[in-house]
């Protein structure tokens, strides 16, 4: 078998590996990327983030024309039609596009690109299956294998009625009745999508709140306003198995009645993918999650095997991936090779979004810290009423001592693009009241955040 030699050997192109790959080549290493799949981009760009948003953005367009919600803005429309086809061609082109841009990245930068499974063969060098096997070796080896759906006992991914979040994402027709098992992120999105495009949808949660990880407040607003669309919950409630019988399946439920549904999505967690990659041989060691286990430098048991992204600890999420990867990469070449873990905006698109940075009330009080919380509600916003969206709020929490913020929650209209001033201020280590003396545009969404970091701090101008 031939033998090629690198000075970096990245395993996987998502958003984890790809943007490491093409960091190193920036610093002047020699840097080769093995991606099983043909399309580069990872879970993020093909079967996850993006094709989940441009579904998002489809459906909620669809459903503004066919449920009339126009009639307010003296838009009149005699109905609306679906053509789901063109939904998913419009979803696939978007995808196409960006996997194709990791591909142009890959040759600017002139990095190695091999098709097939990588895995660990002693040291640093790393063996492709594929068409045409190969051996790599280098100074360096980044694992950023990922994630893969998984399943709970009882309930098998059948690809067909039963599936995960990747057959959620191309059905060709709209179920009548969905059960989503998990009212997290996944569920609350693919949820989102089916509901606007017509399914009547029942969301089945084992915590007795959906989002269970992010402010209290902030997911029982959520709850009631994602009800308000129409979709049914169960909380408390645990799925024990689903039985698919004769086109459709019962979803068998703690305590209830089974609930009858055409299609279940099962959105009840990903697990890092570390099979096949000759970890436990390589002497790479895993936590007691199963996920790799790596140092501050992102350096695993083995010497000169590094991981990143959702292969290892945290919150799974396309840019801390690639924020890691970069630091990572950075560290390699002397740099400092930022990474904070404790500013990693994080963000659901629902309607209406929700996003939060740093720590909720729940991990303050869990910790002892004392802090102040300043709130300020989407209602008397002018641009949020200029969009029709004006159900929300904006929560800071600040330090009780030094005033420094420790956590911004918010639901409301296009919160997603406002986080970021949120993740600034805190990356920044700004006072509530610095961030309140940022002259903030008029009318804009982010007056918000600016009267509620007024209000963590005294008092909020239209309170
Ligand atoms: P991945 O993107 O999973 O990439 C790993 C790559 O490694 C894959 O291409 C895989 O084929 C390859 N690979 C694995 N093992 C091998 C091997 N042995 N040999 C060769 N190649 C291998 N995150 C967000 O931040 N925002 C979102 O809006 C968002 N939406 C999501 C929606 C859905 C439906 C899903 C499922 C996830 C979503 N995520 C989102 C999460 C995000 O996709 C992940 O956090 C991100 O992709 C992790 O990046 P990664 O590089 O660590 O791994
Ligand atoms: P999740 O961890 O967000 O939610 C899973 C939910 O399923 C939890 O609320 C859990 O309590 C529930 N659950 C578990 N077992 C159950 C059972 N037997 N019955 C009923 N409920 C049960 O996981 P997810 O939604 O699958 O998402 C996976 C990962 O993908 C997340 O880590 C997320 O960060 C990432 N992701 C991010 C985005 C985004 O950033 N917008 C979008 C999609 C996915």
């Amino acid at each position: 078998m031939e033998t090629k030699k690198h000075d970096l050997i990245v395993i996987g192109s998502g958003p984890g590996g790809y943007v490491a790959a093409v960091r190193a080549a920036q610093l002047g290493m020699d840097v080769a990327c093995v991606e099983r799949h043909e399309r580069l981009g990872g879970t993020c760009l093909n079967v996850g983030c993006i094709p989940s948003k441009a579904l998002l953005e489809a459906s909620e367009r669809y459903h503004e024309a066919a449920s009339g919600g126009l009639g307010a803005f003296g838009v009149v429309l005699d109905g609306a039609g679906l053509d789901l086809g063109a939904m998913m061609g419009r979803k696939e082109k978007i995808v196409e596009n960006l996997t194709k841009g990791v591909a142009f990245l890959f040759k600017k930068n002139k990095i190695s690109r091999y098709r097939g499974a990588a895995a660990l063969a002693g040291g640093t060098t790393v063996r492709v299956d594929g068409d045409d096997p190969v051996e790599l070796e280098a100074g360096r080896v980044l694992i950023a294998s990922g994630s893969r759906a998984t399943t709970i006992p009882g309930v098998e991914l059948d690809g067909e009625i039963v599936g995960s979040s990747t057959a959620a994402l191309s059905w060709a027709e709209v179920p009548r009745r969905l059960v989503v098992i998990g009212a997290g992120v996944i569920g609350l999105e693919l949820g989102s999508v089916w509901k606007r495009l017509g399914s009547e949808v029942t969301v089945v949660e084992y915590m007795d709140r959906v989002l269970p990880e992010m402010d209290a407040e902030i997911s029982k607003t959520a709850h009631r306003l994602l009800k308000r669309q129409k979709i049914k919950f169960h909380l408390g409630a645990r799925v024990t198995g689903t039985k698919v019988e004769g086109g459709g399946c019962a979803v068998e439920v703690d305590g209830m009645d089974p609930i009858i549904a055409d299609r279940v999505l099962v959105a009840t967690g990903r697990a890092p993918r570390t099979e096949g990659l000759g970890l436990a041989e390589a002497g790479v060691e895993l936590t007691e999650k199963g996920r790799v286990r790596v140092n501050g430098d992102f350096e695993t048991t083995a010497k000169g095997v590094y991981a990143i992204g959702d292969v290892i600890g945290g919150a799974m999420l396309a840019h801390k991936a690639s924020e890691e990867g970069v630091a990572c990469v950075e560290r390699f070449a002397g740099l400092p090779g930022h990474m904070d873990h404790g500013v990693i905006p994080s963000v659901v698109y629902t309607s209406p979004e929700i996003a939060s940075v740093g720590r909720t009330e729940r991990a303050l009080a869990g910790e002892g810290v004392g802090y102040t919380s300043g709130s300020f509600s989407f209602k008397p916003n002018g641009r949020a009423m200029a969009h029709g969206l004006n159900d929300g709020l904006v929560k800071v929490l600040a330090d009780e001592a030094t005033g420094e913020i420790l956590g911004v929650h918010m639901i409301g209209p296009w919160v997603s693009e406002i986080i970021g001033q949120a993740a600034v201020a805190m990356q920044k280590r700004m006072t509530a009241a610095e961030l309140a003396a940022v002259c903030t545009a008029h009318p804009s969404l982010s007056e918000a955040l600016k009267e509620a970091a007024l209000a963590a701090g005294g008092k909020a101008i239209h309170g």
